[in-house]
């Protein structure tokens, strides 16, 4: 499969399952547009690394994807979205009575607007070229829920709404819209939660990835960045040209439960 000739948009790929995808489809010959809000030397620098493994165009664009201007202005700088990844999230945990509400709209803007932010500014641009993928990170916490997480899970499920509402206005046309649902992958995203997780439950850290994350994932296993990168680019193949608006999960069997 080779993805020669299309640019990628990767939103939020400076860390964690972003950056993973964006190096799977440079893998396959996308060339790719790295993001997030920071803009520091080692930003720039993972672009040119990543170009220079791969032999691909990549370039870093700062946007902060809480703004829907600074998502629309992302596309417009890119010049190009023949396939375009709304991965940015961040998360918060906390009772719904407790929550607070700047941490809701944070988690709303970044993990659900901002795609469709960037879908609306992206689609005329694949229409214009005559071929486009929106591939969602939602996560299995699009599928199914868990305590303490409404925000997130809220903007999870909505972006697998909208993926399937993308899928239907685009139906007749050589555009597919999809969601990847990750099961645990072991992000910074996630990392961060374990040493507060740990205290709580007096648990050491390993014990808390064994019996507490991975309480839910079947394969006791977590999922990693290569495989969510190499599902990305599945979806983007000619043999996923027929599958639009679904959601594949990749989470050791979680949803199966
Ligand atoms: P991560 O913390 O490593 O990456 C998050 C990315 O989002 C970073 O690149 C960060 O710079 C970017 N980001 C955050 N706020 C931003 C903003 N305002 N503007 C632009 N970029 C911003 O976490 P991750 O685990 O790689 O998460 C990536 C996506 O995968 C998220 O949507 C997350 O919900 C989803 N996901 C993660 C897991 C998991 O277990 N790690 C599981 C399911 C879904």
């Amino acid at each position: 499969m080779s993805l020669k000739g299309k640019t990628a948009i990767i939103t939020g790929s400076n860390s964690g399952i972003g950056l993973g995808v964006a190096h799977e489809l440079a893998r396959a010959g996308a060339d790719v547009v790295l993001n997030s809000f920071t803009d520091t030397d080692e930003d720039h620098k993972l672009a040119e690394d990543l170009g220079r493994e791969h032999g691909v165009t990549a370039r870093y664009i700062k946007a902060d994807m809480s703004k829907g201007e600074e998502c629309r202005h992302l596309i417009e700088a890119a010049g190009a979205c023949d396939i375009l990844v709304n991965n940015a999230g961040i998360q918060h945990v906390a009772p719904i009575d407790e929550f607070p509400a700047e941490k809701w709209d944070a988690i709303i803007a970044i993990n659900l607007s901002s795609a469709f932010h960037t879908t609306a500014a992206g689609l005329p641009m694949m229409r214009k070229a005559g071929w486009g993928r929106v591939v969602n990170i939602a996560s299995a916490h699009g599928l199914t829920a868990s305590p303490y997480k409404s925000a997130y899970i809220s903007a999870k499920h909505g972006i697998v709404g909208m993926t399937k509402t993308v899928a239907l206005e685009t139906a007749k046309e050589p555009i597919t819209a999809n969601a990847i649902c990750p099961g645990y992958v072991l992000t910074p995203l996630v990392e961060s939660q374990i040493p507060d997780t740990a205290k709580k439950y007096d648990m050491s850290e390993e014990e808390v990835k064994e019996k507490v994350i991975l309480e839910r994932q079947p394969s006791k296993e977590f999922a990693t960045v290569e495989q969510i990168g190499g599902t990305a680019v599945f979806l983007c193949s000619d043999a996923a040209a027929q599958i639009t608006g679904t959601t594949i999960s990749v989470d050791g069997g979680w949803t199966a439960l």
